[in-house]
């Protein structure tokens, strides 16, 4: 029953939404209503003379009422709300994970844009933020997920963010329903043709096919076949429950999870090829299904040693212990594979934050419990975390001394206990019962070397 997601079935939409997935060539056989804005001036004639110009400045309301100046980027008409004009608006000075559309009653057309004292540059902090401090600043965008301006960037980094910024401009997709759960998206995600033009797309939170419209949606509900994702349970305790798809045999499936994370992820470039990729899929457990939470994805040969390529938790189930619950979990599948390994970087800060309290845990309470002496190379076998990840970790909890061109781990009972008993490296709230776990690793070709093999 899990293969049906996978195949073109001879539902139409279906079929469409696969052929979109490679190219980008017209639908033919999907009913395209009225055109969707991709292009600018086409109702601007429509006799509306206050049309408001692409380009331009104006004062807009934001959803918590308070006004800025903003520069209209983009015009649609929104099928899904009665063909209804919107804008889509950068907010100068603001991070672009706040452009959004907007109706023409939330842009005051009689009042030219402020005056503003600071020239808009790449460094400028909105009004409200200009008494913190830059490094008040730099733990506000840690904690909520704000990319750096390109002004604190490397030339080159600046240059491929300004690349990147330049591609995903604007982002059509701004909410999804999936679940029960309906979702603000943040980031820019190239769902094909028709589905990526449009304010919101439904999907199912089994096959994840997603959908323009919401009738369509409910039908598909009777109609799925699916209660859990596609692949194999390869985990299961309490109403938590862990499944491994397959790139390669379940690519539609897959491409669909890449489609989805996008939505939450600013840098993540992986979307069509999918076949080298193993997928793990979160769920939690109730008597209707197994319901999605989040995911990691692991290439089936990492040259890099990498044994997390992109991991996600959806919206509305982060901050409850699934993420560290996620990255215990592949490092579980490492220490199966008798191997080290660690996530494909760049991570993002949210990412950073978790690793970083996940690999803090780990190491504490082995050196709580140890007695005699252990090596870092002692460390990474028994974790599976890599030396280099076991080191910049043990410094940052000021455990590490470097000694005669050698890493030595400097600790007292006392110092362990105090980390312990901080928030920060507390016993996560979902840890990974390893009895729980059925899984065997992949045998493995013998000629190359996963990454970084462990020597016994
Ligand atoms: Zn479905």
């Amino acid at each position: 029953m899990a293969e049906n997601a996978d195949k073109p079935s001879a539902k139409g939409s279906t079929k469409a939404q696969e052929n979109n997935m490679n190219s980008s060539l017209k639908d033919t056989d999907s009913k395209v209503t009225s055109p969707q804005n991709g292009s600018t001036n086409d109702s601007d004639n429509e006799n509306d003379e206050n049309s408001l110009k692409i380009g331009d400045t104006y004062l807009i309301q934001r959803h918590d009422n308070t006004w800025h100046n903003a520069e209209i980027v983009q015009t649609r008409k929104n099928e899904q709300d009665s063909n209804k004009k919107e804008y889509y608006v950068h907010y100068k000075g603001l991070n672009r994970r706040m452009d959004e559309w907007v109706g023409k009653e939330k842009v005051n057309v009689q009042q030219p844009p402020q005056e503003r004292q600071k020239s808009e540059t790449g460094d400028s902090l909105d009004d409200s933020d200009r008494k913190i401090t830059r490094n008040q600043k730099r733990k506000h965008d840690e904690i909520n997920h704000v990319q750096k301006s390109f002004a604190e960037m490397d030339p080159t980094t600046a240059a491929l963010e300004r690349e990147h910024e330049a591609i995903t401009k604007v982002k059509y997709v701004n909410r999804v329903q999936i679940g029960k759960y309906e979702i603000d998206a943040w980031y820019f995600s190239p769902f094909p043709d028709d589905y990526g033009k449009q304010a919101k797309l439904w999907i199912c939170e089994y096959c994840l096919k997603y959908m323009r419209f919401e009738k369509t949606f409910r039908k598909h509900l009777g109609d799925c076949l699916l209660k859990q994702p596609s692949g194999i349970e390869i985990y299961r305790r309490g109403s938590i429950s862990v499944y491994e798809v397959n790139g390669k045999d379940h690519k539609l499936y897959c491409q669909n999870m890449c489609l989805l994370a996008k939505l939450f992820l600013d840098h993540k470039t992986l979307y069509f090829d999918v076949e080298p990729f193993l997928f793990y899929i979160l769920t939690e457990v109730d008597r209707h299904g197994a319901h999605l939470v989040g995911f990691f994805s692991k290439e089936k040969e990492s040259p890099d040693g990498n044994n997390v390529a992109c991991i996600l938790i959806l919206p509305p189930f982060q901050r409850k212990g699934y993420g560290k619950f996620l990255i215990a979990f592949s490092y579980e599948l490492s220490k199966l594979e008798n191997c080290v390994g660690s996530p494909e970087k760049p991570l993002s800060d949210l990412g950073k934050l978790s690793y970083r309290s996940y690999w803090s845990w780990v190491l504490l309470e082995i050196l709580r419990d140890f007695k005699g002496t252990l090596s870092i190379r002692d460390l990474s076998q028994m974790t599976s975390i890599t030396q280099p990840d076991i080191i910049s970790t043990l410094q940052a909890l000021n455990m590490i001394k470097y000694w005669k061109g050698q890493h030595v781990i400097c600790v007292t009972p006392k110092l362990v206990e105090e980390h312990l008993k901080s928030a920060q490296y507390k016993r996560p709230r979902l840890t990974v019962d390893t009895s729980c776990l059925r899984w065997q690793a992949p045998k493995k070709p013998m000629l190359h070397s996963r990454g970084q093999k462990m020597k016994k």
